[in-house]
């Protein structure tokens, strides 16, 4: 309250403006500052802010200090000069495309991106006269063939989910470099802990942060992080467009990258483990998985991660039913189509995640029905493989033939 005033206020004004915490400097775990509104000293001081010639904070659409704080840690991490958040990685997706797309001009993406970005590059940038160009992933060609001088961006995500194809993010980059276009990395599956793809030429790198950055499936939130100008850029769309994170999930995130490395370290031992172990069991046929010798791409993912993730996918018996009852009999592991928790996850991708996509898409993108993916989580490694033995004892020996009238 402003000016000493004798009268005693009402309750209801107490209730509303007695008990300000003016100064958390002293306090140890980073506040929350769950506010919309920001109280400006004076009425000139609230025209600085909104012309710009005085930073600060005006509203949290667009700027929040948990939030600010959330974009700051990642963005150091991934080596960039700065980050702009969104509430979720669709939403970050969103923005880039706003902030870079336009009529005339294309974007090229690998084929086996994750399934909604493929939907949102097609369906609602298509509408206004975008083109997309799929390529695939792993073919320099193919990459060389479609970027032109018409490309305004070059989208990549490696290792690609469900079946690990790897691209070779230094070389895409200068493809992309020399026709004027950026190089859009989607970091979720490796997180900054395993992979930098600035390092090797990326313009943006983007998260879905409710995966391994959140890591215990409490929130959906993106962000993208990279050069100061760019992220001018895109806090430009967010202020505008107003997919903003929200500053009780930052906080959220700001708790779980103090134990980023803990987490996606363990993880990418017990799945290390799991896919070794799963290569050799009868009853499983391929498996996928960059960190095995055998993994065509081995080479390359060792030159440009650090580590190879949580995500192993793997083949089940002949058809559908094989994977599904596998899956049925499962007691430890969940079935559940999210990535890069705590706990333990299998998905069948031809069903679920991928099950809008046509039978030849699907197999193109190498997801057959007998096709089981696995979110390797923080048990015991011992755990999930006594359980994954078990369920599978219902599944066929690999290799037998397929019997009369299996649908594909
Ligand atoms: C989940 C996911 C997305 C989409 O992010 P949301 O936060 O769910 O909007 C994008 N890319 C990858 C690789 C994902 O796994």
């Amino acid at each position: 309250m402003r000016g000493a005033d004798r009268r005693v206020p009402g309750a209801s004004t107490l209730a509303v403006r007695v008990g300000r915490q003016q100064d958390l400097t002293d306090v140890h775990c980073e506040p929350i500052a769950l506010t919309s509104a920001y109280v400006f000293a004076s009425a000139a001081e609230a025209a600085a802010r909104f012309s710009g010639a005085s930073p600060g904070n005006v509203y949290s659409r667009f700027t929040n200090p948990t939030v600010r704080a959330f974009e700051q840690r990642l963005a150091a991490m991934e080596g960039a000069e700065d980050g702009v958040a969104f509430a979720s990685g669709m939403a970050a997706i969103a923005a880039i495309g706003h902030a870079w797309l336009q009529a005339g001009r294309n974007v090229v993406c690998s084929r086996d991106v994750f399934g909604t970005t493929l939907g949102a590059f097609r369906r609602y940038f298509g509408k206004f006269g975008v083109g997309v160009r799929l390529v695939d992933l792993t073919s320099l060609p193919q990459w060389q063939a479609a970027i032109d001088e018409r490309t305004a961006l070059v989208f990549v995500e490696s290792p690609s989910n469900p079946v690990q194809r790897v691209g070779d993010i230094a070389r895409i980059a200068r493809l992309a470099h020399a026709h004027g276009a950026l190089l859009v990395v989607d970091n979720t599956m490796l997180t900054p802990i395993h992979q930098l793809p600035l390092g090797l030429g990326a313009d943006l790198v983007l998260h879905s942060a409710g995966k391994y950055l959140d890591g215990q499936g409490r929130c959906v939130a993106g962000i993208v992080v990279g050069r100061e100008s760019l992220m001018d850029e895109l806090r430009g769309v967010l202020r505008t467009m107003g997919a903003s994170l929200s500053p009780m999930n930052a906080w959220l995130l700001l708790k779980s990258l103090e134990t980023l490395r803990l987490r996606v370290d363990a993880i990418h031992r017990a799945a290390g483990q799991l896919a070794q172990w799963l290569q050799a069991h009868p009853r499983v046929g391929q498996v996928h998985y960059t960190g095995l010798p055998t993994h065509p791409q081995h080479e390359l993912a060792l030159r440009q991660q650090a580590g190879h993730g949580g995500v192993v996918s793997f083949d089940v018996g002949r058809c559908q039913a094989d994977a599904w009852r596998m899956m049925d009999a499962l007691k430890v592991v969940a079935i559940a189509t999210n990535i890069g928790e705590t706990r333990t996850m299998v998905t069948h991708p031809a069903s679920t995640t991928h099950g809008k996509l046509s039978v030849q898409d699907r197999l193109e993108a190498g997801i057959g029905a007998q096709l089981v993916r696995i979110s390797v989580g923080l048990e015991d490694p011992a755990d999930l493989m006594a359980d994954l033995d078990a369920a599978l004892a219902s599944a066929p020996v690999a290799g037998l033939p397929v019997p009369q009238g299996t649908p594909a």
